[in-house]
């Protein structure tokens, strides 16, 4: 740290990214990443984008906007892009969030959340798990904070009903819920059907996982065209050409091909079975998932040693450090092919 480096930072610890070693190939199941390319059409319009570039992007994402409104049936006003759903999350916290409307969200969830909190410098509280991983839905009603929840969760997989989130948004009428959908498309109930019905809902989603554009970075929130608007205001504070043209235009592309996402997101699904089924025949104990990862342990193996293993052996998987999570691994649901190498080489280490 520099001598000049703002005292308001001195306790900010930042978010680790997983891996991206290039020093060798790898077997990448670490980061919830596709592993199919991005559709074709998409990369097409990616390319015809590229004769543009002199140009700054347009700051409203006018075509990205409307296709997306036409898939998610919802108004053109009712949808922010952002560079990432990383960028949307903290434009909420940064939005929603003071003193007498504290963050809170599970104690085990996305580990980005408490950074967005510490870098905008609003208080925030965190609410245990269970100790099988599910949220406890009682410890959020009627608590009139702003909450935060990844649905699937990471890093466990595991869902709430649309029901149940419902029950969370209905209940805390004078404070924003954001639901984290991340991994939606793996076999989840969206909330953006509620939009309409609750006006302190944003709904966020991201094309890093489904959409096979984790290095496009793009990412978008669903609410009431007043959340919207306060999220705009953010937006047009800090970098109103958050999303560059190159990956407008893939993004635009990805929506045109929503067979080829769901054909992908099929897959995935029948390949998380697959690496489950897999898994628990060899011993292991996993977390239900409705991700594109499993989070499983071996009481043979610790989960640092397992993921260590694996690294020596060309296979990258996430293992988290804390305490109620060390004894596990979250591994990205892969091709078959991947899964099969996986397993091979944790059956040599078993
Ligand atoms: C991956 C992920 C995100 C953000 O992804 P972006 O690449 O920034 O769109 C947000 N929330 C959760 C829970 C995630 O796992």
């Amino acid at each position: 740290m520099s001598r000049y480096f703002s005292k308001k930072f001195k306790a900010l610890v930042p978010y680790t990214p997983g891996e991206q070693p290039k020093e060798m190939k790898y077997i990448k199941l670490n980061t919830n990443e596709s592993p199919f390319p991005p559709s074709e059409k998409a990369m097409k319009k990616a390319a015809e984008a590229v004769k543009n570039l002199q140009l700054y992007c347009d700051p409203e994402c006018r075509e990205l906007v409307k296709k997306a409104s036409e898939v998610f049936s919802v108004d053109t006003d009712e949808i922010l892009f952002t560079n990432g759903s990383d960028e949307i999350l903290n434009f909420a916290f940064s939005a929603f969030c003071d003193e007498t409307h504290p963050a809170v969200f599970p104690d085990i969830t996305y580990g980005f959340y408490p950074v967005f909190a510490e870098i905008n410098r609003v208080p925030y509280e965190e609410i245990p798990l269970k100790d099988d991983f599910t949220i406890s839905v009682d410890d959020y009603i009627g608590i009139n904070k702003t909450i935060f929840i990844a649905n699937p969760n990471a890093p466990t997989g595991i869902a709430l009903s649309l029901n149940d989130i419902e029950k969370i948004v209905s209940s805390n009428p004078e404070s924003v819920v954001v639901i984290d959908e991340a991994y939606v498309d793996f076999g989840t109930e969206s909330a953006v059907s509620l939009i309409h019905k609750y006006s302190n809902l944003l709904v966020t989603q991201t094309f890093s996982k489904s959409r096979s554009l984790a290095g496009g970075r793009l990412g978008f929130g669903i609410a009431c065209k007043e959340l919207i608007a306060d999220l705009n205001t953010i937006k047009y504070s800090t970098n109103p050409y958050n999303i560059n043209s190159l990956t407008q235009a893939v993004g635009a592309g990805v929506l045109e091909d929503e067979e080829y996402t769901k054909s992908n997101c099929k897959t995935i699904i029948e390949n998380r079975e697959y690496l489950t089924k897999k898994l628990e025949a060899m011993g292991f104990f996993v977390l239900p998932s409705k991700a594109n990862f499993v989070f499983a342990r071996h009481d043979k193996t610790d989960g640092r040693a397992l993921y260590e293993a694996l690294k020596s052996k060309g296979v990258l998987v996430r293992h988290f450090d804390s305490e109620r999570l060390r004894d596990y691994n979250r591994i990205t649901v892969g091709t078959k092919e991947q899964i099969d190498i996986l397993t091979q080489k944790i059956a040599e280490e078993l």
